[in-house]
This record gives C-alpha cells, sequence and structure tokens, in this order.
C-alpha cells in the first residue's frame, strides 16, 4: 500500500507515520527527515537547504525529487511506503502519480492554535528522528529518547515565528493538494484529537488496518 500522509507541520504525520508502519511493515519516507540528515551530513544539498528550511519555505522541487527518487529505488520500499511531508505541491503530487500508484491520502486536520501550542513543546531525537511533546507526550525520562537515549533537541524551524511561515506555506501551497486528492477519491480525514489515543483509534478507522 502506498500511502500519503497529509496535514500541516506539527499536526501528527510523524506520530501516525510511526503507528502505520509498525502495522504494516512498510517503511516511512520523510522528506523532512531525508533534508535533516543531508544537513546534519553537511553534503552540498544539506548546505543548499539549510537555510531555506530555517525559514520555513519550501525547498525547491527538483531537490526534493532527487531524494525521493534514491530512497524509492532501496529495495524495502517495493511493498509499499508510508510518505510523510510529500507531496507539499501540486507539481509534487503529479510527480509521484507518474512514479507509483498512489491508493489512499490520510488527511489530518488540527487548527493552526493548536499547532501553535504543539510546536512549541516539540522536542527530537537527533539520532533516531522520535519526535515528543514535553507536555502531552513526554519520554520517560525528561530530555532523554525512549528509543535510543540521545539528548532531545528543539527544531530550529518550531520556533513561533518560523511555525507561522511554515503554516502560511501550508495553507497556501499544500493544501490546494487536498482537492486534487478529493478528486481522484482517495482522500480520507481525520481530526486531530487532543488525546494521541483517540487520533489513533479514528486513523485506524480510516484506514481499515489495526494500530
Ligand atoms: P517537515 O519535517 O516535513 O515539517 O519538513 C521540514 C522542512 O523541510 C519544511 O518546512 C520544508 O522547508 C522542507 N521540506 C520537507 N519536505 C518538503 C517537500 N516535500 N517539499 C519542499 N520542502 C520540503
Amino acid at each position: 500500500m502506498n500511502l500519503v500522509l497529509l496535514g500541516a507541520p506539527g499536526a501528527g504525520k510523524g506520530t501516525q507515520a510511526e503507528k502505520i508502519r509498525k502495522a504494516l511493515d512498510i517503511p516511512v519516507l520523510s522528506t523532512g527527515n531525508l533534508l535533516r540528515q543531508a544537513i546534519a551530513a553537511g553534503t552540498e544539498l544539506g548546505k543548499k537547504v539549510e537555510s531555506i528550511i530555517d525559514g520555513g519555505n519550501l525547498v525547491p522541487d527538483e531537490l526534493v525529487f532527487g531524494l525521493v527518487a534514491e530512497r524509492l529505488r532501496e529495495p524495502d520500499c517495493a511493498r509499499g511506503v508510508i510518505f510523510d511531508g510529500f507531496p507539499r505541491t501540486i507539481h509534487q503530487a503529479e510527480a509521484l502519480d507518474k512514479a507509483l500508484a498512489v491508493d489512499v491520502v490520510l488527511d489530518l486536520e488540527v487548527p493552526d492554535d493548536v499547532i501553535l501550542h504543539r510546536m512549541s513543546g516539540r522536542r527530537i531525537c537527533p539520532n533516531c528522528q522520535a519526535s515528543y511533546h514535553v507536555v502531552d507526550n513526554p519520554p520517560r525520562v525528561e530530555g532523554v529518547c525512549d528509543k535510543c537515549g540521545a539528548a532531545l533537541t528543539i527544531r530550529h524551524d518550531d520556533q513561533p515565528e518560523t511555525v507561522k511561515a511554515r503554516l502560511e506555506v501550508y495553507h497556501k501551497q499544500t493544501e490546494p493538494i487536498k482537492e486534487y486528492y478529493r478528486a481522484q477519491g482517495k482522500l480520507r480525514t481525520v481530526q486531530g484529537q487532543p488525546r494521541l489515543s483517540d487520533t489513533v483509534r479514528l486513523v485506524s478507522e480510516a484506514l481499515g488496518v489495526a494500530l
């Protein structure tokens, strides 16, 4: 199954992607994580995209396509992929349709004010990319990743001003994708709930997959 997760930054795509990955045993392709890894590794691509990401803007499509194509060539993608953060423009959605058949698009809807609260408390693991929230989803030991023990960090682009810019970019450039997939009959919408377990239940029902 090829699944696209759609939703604003901070809507919880990464968290749901992880649950679905475990249930279906197919990999998550997160373009945000791939870009952050390129920055951390100091590659040419990483140097090009760092300031764009810190400003809350979208990286040019061609750079993202290169990363996605490279990842899709790996054998673990053969049985299906969970796309997190890709596509983000209609142009990207059209390119993805040319590369493979998207089966389902899960749209996670969360109001902007809730997003701003969530992002201000978000902590991520720079090592394994696990995501936490200081209030809503804290790690067992404060500041330490449950999964790999690394010290948690705040993403550069989670600063309030950058989050506002990212939300604007989302509404302008990414939201129109909903109509694109609705027209294809692939869109399934879930309202994000205050409690993670409630959102997981709704996602599970929407996908018909036990999570
Ligand atoms: P994310 O972790 O998905 O929120 O992505 C973090 C940042 O990486 C975004 O704000 C963009 O600057 C960049 N990015 C991630 N995915 C894409 C994409 N599909 N197209 C363009 N830029 C992207």
